[in-house]
């Protein structure tokens, strides 16, 4: 995750993060350059010990969580809304629950509809490539990019790249290994799929009680594919927001989200100039220090 995440959450207990302040990119033909910062990182995560974590302050917090509990269907009459055939019951639903939101479904709220696929490896930490790696191949990841990454116990290997071919996670080990004297075959610990959606902000992000958060609402910059960032900003207003709304007579969440939520008119821009780019514009940009450092290490607000 970025700096920016990092700093909305706050101290984390030691093991769980490892800071990056080390970018090496990587064009088509292997060509790179160095970036680094020292104001500003980058933070592997130990994901399912930093989801642990954030589960026991929620419940800290005074939230119950229901582990393995989905929601499945819904539907609203005046004044409350029904999970699951009423077996919960609720003033305010909050859909935080992913690019592909059962909740936005089931309450007429718009899907997204453009994706990127991606998949990484937890691998040993054989080797040390103590930096952020990022490829820049059309060959392995068109439209997005491919990482190594050295986390707080593996090795991330990882892509994301559009649809309309598997991610082919071998292939890129293939072409990514012998930059980062990794060894030719690897052992795969662990490995984590996922979509991420890049085609905007969803219009609109609420109806009714129901709200949508996060991916669920496509607060994913199109260009650089993070979400983590929004989803911990805006989930973190929306709390604040509803707690407003249920116990005080604040107003209704929905419109001050909608205001506050970004449009990303440009990055979206940005990214069909980006999915455009033949090879050799992918190669010049891997040596372009001043614009490469500029891409990775300016802080940005949402
Ligand atoms: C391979 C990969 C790498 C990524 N790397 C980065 C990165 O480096 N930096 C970055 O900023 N972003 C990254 N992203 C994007 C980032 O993960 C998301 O933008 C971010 O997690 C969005 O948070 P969220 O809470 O909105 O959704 P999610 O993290 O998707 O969480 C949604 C939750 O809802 C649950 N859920 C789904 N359906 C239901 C249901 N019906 N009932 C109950 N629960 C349900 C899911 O199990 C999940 O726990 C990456 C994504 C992928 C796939």
């Amino acid at each position: 995750m970025t700096q920016e995440a990092a700093d909305l959450l706050g101290p984390l207990p030691p093991g769980m993060v490892r800071p990056i302040g080390r970018v090496r990119l990587y064009g088509p033909s292997l060509r790179y350059v160095d970036l680094a910062s020292r104001r500003y990182r980058f933070f592997a995560t130990d994901t399912p010990a930093l989801m642990a974590w954030m589960t026991e302050r929620a419940r800290a917090a005074g939230a119950e969580v229901m582990l393995r509990t989905a929601f499945r269907e819904g539907a609203q009459n005046s004044g409350s809304v029904q999970v699951n055939g009423g077996k919960f019951t609720a003033r305010l639903l909050i859909g935080a629950d992913g690019g592909r939101s059962a909740v936005a479904r089931a309450f007429g709220l718009p899907g997204n509809r453009r994706f990127l696929v991606g998949a990484e490896w937890a691998c040993p930490l054989t080797t040390e490539p103590e930096a952020l790696h990022v490829f820049l191949t059309r060959a392995h990841a068109p439209g997005y990019i491919g990482w190594a990454v050295p986390g707080p116990g593996h090795l991330q290997f990882g892509l994301a790249r559009l649809p309309g071919a598997p991610v082919d996670l071998p292939a890129f080990w293939g072409f990514a290994a012998p930059a980062l004297g990794l060894p030719e075959r690897p052992e795969v610990l662990g490995e984590r799929r996922g979509v991420i959606p890049v085609g905007g902000r969803l219009d609109p992000v609420y109806k009714g009680d129901v709200v949508l958060v996060g991916d669920a609402a496509g607060l994913v910059s199109p260009l650089t594919a993070g979400g983590i960032h929004t989803a911990l900003a805006f989930g973190d207003r929306a709390g604040h927001l509803a707690a407003d709304y249920l116990t005080a007579g604040g107003p209704h969440p929905g419109p001050a989200l909608a205001r506050a939520y970004p449009r990303f008119r440009a990055k979206g821009l940005s990214r069909r100039a980006f999915e455009a780019l033949p090879d050799a514009a992918l190669d010049a940009l891997a040596c372009l220090p001043a614009l490469a450092q500029g891409a990775f290490f300016t802080r940005r607000r949402v």
